[in-house]
């Protein structure tokens, strides 16, 4: 059985086909530039690198170059589209309607678009890559896995905002959280590791990347999480502000006489480690300007610790009886320093990090073996997670 993933981004598209019997990797890509004049693919083969450089005006025409790809007599993966059992396709929001992956119909398309109001870059894409696949592959099941659905059993006192409740029946103003599909990867592979049935856990998982989120997981289901209405809101990210007292948008907006197009530019493009440091959003760029001395960069750094600890604080008394706290993301998985700083030092509250186990960069239990709650790095799998539903919905 083969999966074929596929994740578009405004003007990107990253590709995976899975071979689902042992849940290997075949091969993958990705197209940089769609839309824009130098579109690139660049196709990864054991090892072996295929590019293509080609005009592709949009995600059919992209996608069309993927297939093409895949199909090459020599650097490709299959020898017919036939060989493709399904296709699973990452998509951002899916609002309250759609709690969980689903296989795509006009329903499912409808909501992704009704959704745009919220996911104004990314829905339009993974509806564009969904309609190339069914165009240039009619009649194969497509599958939506939504970053928002793992969330979807918060209760409303985690997911809800201190607004009028109109603005909640009328728009659906709330929480709905994102990275989802890494949450999910990450707490079935906890279970795994703690040898615990998914029903009986209560984790901690802490995704820090480029974007970033935690989510308190209570009986297996997430209780809360620290991204919003949009992946804006939470720590402190990349080039994303997080939380914040939104008076300081309605006072910017009036002082600088910023447009709201120009306001979200700047809260989701210009802002966090980018915008405080002025230098990077690239956490290990501003490591190395951080030691030597740059003051901004360390400020940015100690502000995303700050913000990390009240969330982590805060969900270990939300869930009162936490068997693991995990460690996914770029930052998560390889800053064994950030690690340190995010939960070192808290024996008071029977948390042990074991400061040998946690030189790690792979899948590991760093905490040591008295402490109360359990500290692992869980490298995170979002593309297998996708084929795995994608399975789960078509076989
Ligand atoms: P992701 O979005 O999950 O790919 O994560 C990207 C982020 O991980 C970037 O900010 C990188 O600087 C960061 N990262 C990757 N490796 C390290 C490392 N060894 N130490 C600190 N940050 C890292």
């Amino acid at each position: 059985m083969k999966i074929l993933v596929i994740n578009c981004g405004s003007s990107s598209l990253k590709y995976q086909l899975f071979d689902m019997t042992n849940e290997t990797v075949l091969g993958k890509g990705l197209v940089e530039r769609i839309g824009i004049e130098g579109s690139l693919l660049t196709q990864n083969v054991n090892g072996e690198k295929y590019t293509v450089e080609a005009e592709m005006k949009d995600h059919k025409a992209a996608m069309k170059h993927v297939f093409d790809a895949l199909l090459h007599p020599e650097k490709g993966l299959i020898s017919s589209l036939d060989e493709i059992n399904a296709i699973g396709h990452r998509v951002l929001h899916g609002g309250e309607e759609l709690t969980d992956s689903i296989i795509i119909d006009e329903h499912v398309k409808d909501v992704i678009k009704e959704y745009i109001k919220f996911g104004p870059l990314h829905n339009p894409a993974n509806l564009m890559g969904i309609e190339a696949c069914e165009a240039l592959v009619p009649g194969k099941p497509n599958v939506a896995v939504f970053d928002t659905s793992f969330h979807q059993t918060m209760p409303a006192s985690s997911y809800m905002y201190g607004l009028p409740y109109e603005y909640y029946e009328k728009y659906r103003i709330r929480k709905f959280g994102f990275h989802g599909t890494s949450h999910k990867y990450i707490t079935r592979r906890t279970a795994e590791l703690l040898n615990k049935p998914l029903d009986e856990i209560n984790i901690i998982t802490v995704h820090l990347g480029n974007g970033s989120s935690l989510a308190a997981v209570k009986n297996g289901k997430c209780y809360d999480t620290s991204m919003g209405l949009t992946p804006l809101e939470g720590l402190v990210m990349g080039t994303r502000c997080g939380d914040l007292d939104p008076t300081v948008l309605t006072f910017i907006m009036e002082e600088e006489g910023m447009k709201p197009h120009d306001l979200n530019q700047m809260l989701n493009k210009k802002s966090g480690f980018l915008g405080i440091s002025g230098l990077s959003s690239d956490a290990r760029d501003l490591e190395n300007a951080a030691d030597e001395g740059n003051q901004r960069a360390k400020l940015a750094l100690d502000m995303f610790v700050n913000r990390t600890k009240r969330y982590l604080g805060g969900y270990l008394l939300e869930l009162k009886k936490v068997d693991a706290i995990c460690f996914a993301g770029g930052i998560g998985e390889n800053s064994a320093e950030m690690r340190e700083r995010l939960v070192g030092g808290l024996e008071f509250f029977g948390i042990k990090l074991d400061a040998e186990k946690n030189k790690t960069r792979s899948e590991a239990k760093i905490s040591a073996d008295d402490s109360k709650v359990q500290i692992w790095v869980v490298p995170t799998n979002e593309e297998l997670m996708i084929a795995r539903d994608t399975l789960d919905l078509v076989k």
